[in-house]
């Protein structure tokens, strides 16, 4: 069996993956992409939100944009709403295929080299060597380099090798459907449409809007009975694309390094504990990661030893936000649909909104403590 090598291999070809590649690639390393699938961006279940920070952080590609945000409607289960209204947008909607094939091409542009259709069946590390296998048996390859970099997203079935995988998860449901009247992004509470989380409404473009949940059983099925609820039907067109599920990761894995290897993007549960979304938080890890890997080349040392400063780095950045969305989320999945009407209402007479827009699309923290702290009383959970 023939073995070819490179410097650092990915295994992976998602945004988190490629944007990895493409930030080691352009400092002259010879690194080797992995993809499962026979395209890049084929087969993602993705609303496609991104902040218009992490677009001005990452310079995203503006050409994927289908649509800014500058407003979003919450509705509550008796179907009162709360609107943020935003100066300027403050989000965009963008086409994941594409938007996946533009940071990719970045990846290749700077050298990087690809093999799609690809999956890697297992890795190894040596003393020497990060090596995986490819190909089906009897036509086996392996490759090896210096490094690895695991950037699969989560996968129901973990890859044989990887030291961990985030413990819990929820399930993103979505489809494609036609919609007349929108002009909001819309997000829906309540325990009948979404236990312990929301769905949410999102125009694309052409009276079109992608619909979705996240919830722990049934997606679906919740998904289904959410399209013929009394708060949006009549408005809805059921399209031709089929609902998809996918698990999204609530927490993060215990260690993101080893020897040889590290772990990024939802691969390590580097998802917002909120809304599931994982572009920003995946891509800030890889910029982390993809310094601790030139400082490994400088060191000649590949150890976790070295290695071991991502998950420190990534972690003290993330790790207050992560907190904060885990105590919202276990706080809500014990509220009745009574207290989060209540909730609703009360935010609206509060004056939430300037605490929104001084936190940013991106980061929970604040608005999380202002809930906690001054728009639940006492006594909310006897009410
Ligand atoms: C319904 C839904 C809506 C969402 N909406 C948003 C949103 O609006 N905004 C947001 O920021 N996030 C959103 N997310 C989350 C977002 O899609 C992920 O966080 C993001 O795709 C993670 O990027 P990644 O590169 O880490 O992983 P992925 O995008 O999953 O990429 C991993 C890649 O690795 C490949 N792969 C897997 N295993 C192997 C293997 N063994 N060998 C080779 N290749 C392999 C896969 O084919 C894939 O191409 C949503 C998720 C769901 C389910």
């Amino acid at each position: 069996m023939k073995t070819t090598s490179y410097d650092i291999i990915v295994v992976g070809g998602g945004p988190v993956g490629s944007y990895t590649a493409w930030l080691l690639a352009r400092e002259g390393f010879h690194v080797g992409i992995f993809e499962k699938n026979p395209e890049i961006g084929k087969n993602i279940n993705c609303t496609g939100i991104i902040s218009t920070e992490c677009f001005r952080q990452y310079d995203l590609p503006e050409n994927t944009v289908i649509r800014p945000i500058v407003s979003v409607k919450a509705v509550a289960p008796s179907g009162d709403s709360l609107k943020y209204q935003a100066a300027s947008p403050f989000a965009y909607v963008v086409r994941r295929d594409m938007f996946d094939r533009a940071i990719h091409k970045r990846a290749e542009q700077a050298g990087a080299v690809t093999h799609l259709g690809s999956g890697v069946k297992e890795i190894a590390v040596t003393r020497d060597a990060f090596s995986i296998k490819t190909g089906k048996a009897g036509k086996e390859e392996t490759f090896s380099s210096e490094v690895g970099i695991i950037a699969t997203g989560f996968e129901m079935h973990a890859l044989p090798g990887i030291p961990e995988r985030p413990g819990e998860f929820f399930f993103g449901a979505q489809t494609e459907v036609g919609m007349e009247d929108m002009e909001d992004v819309e997000v829906y509470f309540g325990e009948k449409i979404a236990p312990g989380s929301f769905s949410w409404i999102v125009p694309t473009n052409d009276r079109k809007a992608k619909i979705g949940l996240l919830t722990r059983n049934n997606p679906a099925s919740f998904l289904r009975k959410f399209m013929k609820s009394r708060h949006i039907s009549g408005r809805v067109t059921p399209g031709e694309s089929p609902i998809k599920c996918s698990p999204v990761p609530t927490t993060t894995i215990p260690k993101s390094y080893a020897d040889r290897l590290v772990v990024v993007g939802e691969a390590a549960g580097q998802v917002k504990a909120t809304t599931g979304g994982g572009i920003y938080f995946g891509l800030l890890c890889s910029e982390i990661a993809a310094d601790t890997i030139l400082n490994a080349f400088r060191q000649g040392n590949f150890t976790e030893k070295v290695l071991r400063a991502y998950d420190k780095a990534w972690r003290s950045r993330l790790a207050p936000e992560l907190k904060a969305g885990l105590r919202l989320k276990n706080i809500y999945s014990m509220l009745s649909d009574r207290q989060i009407d209540f909730l609703i209402d009360l935010a609206r007479k509060d004056g939430i909104m300037p605490v929104i827009e001084r936190a940013g699309f991106d980061w929970h923290k604040d608005i999380i403590t202002h809930i906690i702290r001054h728009l639940m009383p006492k006594n909310f959970f006897r009410k």
